[in-house]
């Protein structure tokens, strides 16, 4: 969003790639802010909207959930109902021609504290948006921990909504125990470093809690040392019911699609292990159970038998792109 050019804006490809080059999840949370701080009409809503969607169809995703930082463009002076039509409308015009699914997860951002997480999950719950699957928790789980948003989150769990909380990257189980525990979260987003306690993992597992894990960013915010050593194919193999994800694609360099072919290379995983990982994906979604049967079906369908005729090691040869080689 150049033409806004509200804070700083690289000028070049190159800078692009320097400025996306994280140590750590603090400094990926300064970085989003001052991108998307130049995200600031409705008509950057819709473009982003429908870039989002092209860019999904094109890998074939017939179902998304993503999440939406509301209070951003609630602080710019929009009303929260505008804020959501216009993504919900630019949804439906998009669905017009393409079969793609939508849920929108509205994320409370940690920095911007729990005064403002209660209220505009006050909003929300009012507003009762068909739109709105679920409530969502993200940003520096360091600085602003879980325990700061025990009342938003009690708002979400007596309502129809959904609760997803990323927690376990840049902190360690504890944070993970703490958002089950603390925020009831029915999910984990990212959840990685639940791998340092085996107690953790084996609650998962029996709970049968959703991670959803981002290989590529993972590695980008050096969650973990490398793919290989990624935890991924570890709570596979134990049981945990993990779902493949992309957190923010276009900063990390990567696509739904790849993060399958990582999982597929880095964890040795067969036509069967990636399909039942898909089925993870629709079972972990906030979608309503009319949509996971049809997404089932069509993944049955379309998918399941093509992996099934392509053997058991499928993407040996396929090129991963590895935003990680710095260039
Ligand atoms: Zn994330």
């Amino acid at each position: 969003m150049r033409r806004n050019r509200r804070s700083f804006m690289p000028e070049s490809e190159q800078d692009v790639k320097t400025y996306y080059r994280f140590n750590n999840l603090s400094e990926f949370v300064l970085a989003m802010r001052s991108v998307t701080d130049n995200i600031t009409t409705l008509e950057d809503l819709r473009q982003i909207t429908n870039e989002l969607l092209a860019n999904l169809t094109e890998q074939n995703v017939r179902y998304v959930e993503f999440d939406c930082a509301l209070q951003k463009y609630i602080n710019l002076g929009f009303s929260l109902k505008d804020v959501v039509d216009t993504i919900y409308d630019t949804v439906l015009a998009y669905q017009g021609e393409h079969d793609i699914k939508v849920g929108l997860v509205a994320n409370l951002l940690r920095a911007h504290g729990p005064g403002l997480a209660i209220e505009l999950v006050e909003k929300i719950l009012a507003m009762d948006h068909p739109f709105v699957v679920g409530v969502g928790l993200s940003g520096d789980e360091t600085k602003y921990p879980q325990k700061l948003f025990v009342k938003p989150f009690k708002l979400v769990n007596s309502s129809r909504l959904h609760s997803t909380v990323h927690a376990g990257e840049a902190k360690g189980a504890d944070s993970v125990w703490s958002a089950l525990f603390d925020l009831g979260a029915e999910r984990i987003d990212h959840g990685t470093r639940s791998i340092e306690d085996p107690r953790l993992v084996d609650y998962l597992v029996k709970h049968r809690i959703p991670l959803t894990q981002c290989i590529t960013s993972n590695v980008r915010l050096r969650v973990v040392d490398g793919r290989q050593a990624h935890p991924f194919g570890e709570f596979y193999k134990r049981g945990v019911k993990v779902t493949l994800n992309t957190d923010d694609p276009q900063v990390f360099e990567t696509s739904l699609n790849n993060e399958y072919i990582i999982a597929a290379q880095k964890f040795s995983l067969d036509a069967s292990d990636l399909y039942t990982i898909a089925r993870n994906g629709i079972d972990a979604s906030f979608a309503d159970d009319e949509t996971k049967s049809l997404l089932t079906t069509t993944l049955d369908s379309q998918v399941k038998t093509s992996l099934e005729e392509s053997g058991s090691v499928i993407f040996s040869d396929a090129q991963i792109n590895d935003p990680t080689v710095q260039r």
